[in-house]
Parts: structure tokens; sequence; C-alpha cells
């Protein structure tokens, strides 16, 4: 038996269905896929008290990759013990994360606390790198790393075999999902937003042939080709109007925003995503995050076209 996780709403930034934190009852313990960041820290740990687990006894994290929405929490975890696994790119970041949080920082000011809450630092010698391929078992459940880049070089997929079908937990790679709705949310966050390399990785996950996809953002698919094939539509549709608008010389940077709202909306509409929903998870903070990795992508692309280096993380990006 390989029971499928509990989903843990993290109600980040009080909104519902924002972000999650998945836990595994494995047979040698609990076991969290994506700690959340720290500013839900608390939310966690009284919805793990809720489900009758010590959050001090995580045997486990297991990361898609060391945003802050995603990993800030887990060196709270592995203070207390847990194992942090991670793509090898990202353990640098999560034994010392002061270059993340003084980015951070500079980008959100005091808003920091709030929105994400600084990265906790991870005893190194509780972080596992986790290679491409690379299986790691706790009981009965096994998680398989895919490596997947494209909204970030160090992003890894899983993909576990579960009593409901093998399901692949996609991190941010198949992109987000406005609850209730088909529609994708895609962040092309900086520094290492690449559409190339995200296309490859939608390919990847789509060669996989899951059951079934886990969203960090939120929530399970059950038509993994169908949701693939929006987000790779989206994809297309979203980079290029980000282009346009940022190749547009008489644009400012609130013009550029307005502008990208209006059809991010007009767009989601069409898809029958209602007003509400549009306002709440289509927000200028998220554009103006999108229009920032699409620029940092056309300086790298543009200005060095046979780059290859994208081995460090910048840190600079949070979603
Ligand atoms: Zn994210």
């Amino acid at each position: 038996m390989t029971i499928p996780p509990v989903t843990i709403d993290l109600q980040y930034r009080g909104i519902p269905e924002a972000a999650a934190s998945f836990l595994f009852h494995t047979d040698e313990g609990p076991v969290l896929l994506e700690s959340g960041p720290t500013s839900t820290l608390a939310t966690l740990q009284t919805a793990l008290v809720a489900a009758s687990v010590d959050p001090t006894s995580i045997r486990a994290v297991i990361l898609t990759h060391i945003h802050l929405d995603h990993a800030g929490a887990a060196g709270w975890f592995a203070e207390h013990g847990a194992n942090v696994h991670v793509h090898p790119f990202g353990v640098a970041h999560l034994a010392d994360p002061a270059k993340i949080n003084a980015s951070a920082r500079r980008i959100y000011g005091d808003a920091l606390d709030h929105l994400f809450g600084e990265m906790h630092a991870c005893p190194a010698e509780r972080i596992h790198p986790a290679e491409d391929g690379e299986a790691i078992r706790y009981g009965r459940h096994e998680f398989t790393a895919i490596e997947t880049p494209g909204h970030a070089r160090h992003h890894h997929a899983w993909s576990i075999p579960l009593d409901d079908g093998r399901t692949c937990f996609s991190g941010d790679v198949a992109g987000m999902r406005v609850p209730g709705t088909d529609h994708p949310i895609l962040p092309l966050a900086p520094p290492e937003f690449d559409p190339k390399a995200w296309k490859a990785s939608l390919d990847r996950i789509e060669r996989g042939k899951f059951d079934a996809l886990e969203l960090t953002h939120f929530g399970r698919v059950d038509d993994p080709m169908d949701h693939l094939e929006r987000v790779r539509d989206q994809l297309d549709w979203e980079a290029a109007l980000a282009i346009d608008l940022l190749d547009d010389g008489d644009l400012d940077e609130a013009g550029r925003i307005s502008a990208y709202r209006d059809e991010l909306h007009e767009r989601a509409a069409a898809d029958g995503v209602p007003a509400a929903s549009r306002a709440t998870y289509l927000n200028d903070g998220g554009i103006s995050m999108n229009l920032g990795g699409v620029k940092r992508y056309l300086k790298t692309s543009r200005s060095e076209p046979t780059r290859t280096d994208h081995g460090s993380t910048g840190g600079s990006s949070t979603n």
C-alpha cells in the first residue's frame, strides 16, 4: 500500500488553494513534499498537529526547488532532524540562504516578512542532493526525481507510484491553476525562466504518461495531457505577450503591467475564470514578476546566445 498524501492548504497570503504541502504517511514516518514558506510555517505546524503528526517528527522534506514559497520553511524541519532532498544546485543555498534572503529583501523590503519570510538555513549534514532519475525510499513510498528546468534551473518534479495511480508532483513546471477552473497560471520568474527548457520539461512529463499531476499551486489534475497542453499554449502566448510589451519603447513599467493585466484577464475570462478569481489569482504581483523573468531571459539569451552556464541559482526569485 502506498497511500496517497494529505494535501495541506497553507492558506498562503491568506488565499485558499494558493500553495500546498503534501503529507505522506510512510512506513518510516511522516514525509513532506514541499515545506512552503516561512510565513506559513505556523499554519503547516497546526495542520500537522490536526493530522496527529508531531511537527518535530517529520522524517524528510522533499523539495521541487528552493524558491521561498516552496522551501522557505524546510530548514525548521531539518533543525528537528528531517532529511531534506533537493536538486544538487539547491544544496548550497539551503545550507546558507544569506544570498537568497538578501536578494528577496532587496526586492520586497519589509513586505518580505508577511509575503514569504526569510528562508531558514538547513544544517548541511541533513541536506541530500538528488540527481535526475534518483529514487528515494521511505518505507514503501518511492520518490523519483525528474529534472525539469524552465521555471528554475534547479527544478525537480517527483514521480510517485500511489495506490490511486502514478502521480507527478510537479512543483511549478506544470504551472499553477485558478481554483475551480482548468485555467493555467504561469510563474515566469527571474532569474532562471527559460521557455525552451520549460517546453522540453513539459515534453518530458508528457512522456511519463502519469495518471495524475499534483500542483503545488494547487491540487490534483486528473487529465494530465489536457492540462499540459494548456500550459504549453499559455507559455507560448504569455512569453510572446511579455516580449512585445518589453520591446515597446513607448510603455513605462506601469503601462506594461496594465496592458499585460488586460490581456491576461481577457484570456482567462474567455476560459471561464470569474472576475473575483481573476483579481485574486492573476494579480499585479505575478505580472510584475513575469515581466522581470522574461526581461532577464531576453537579456541573457540576446546578449549571450551561446551561454550554457546556468549552473548557479541567482537567488532573486521567490515564486
Ligand atoms: Zn511556486
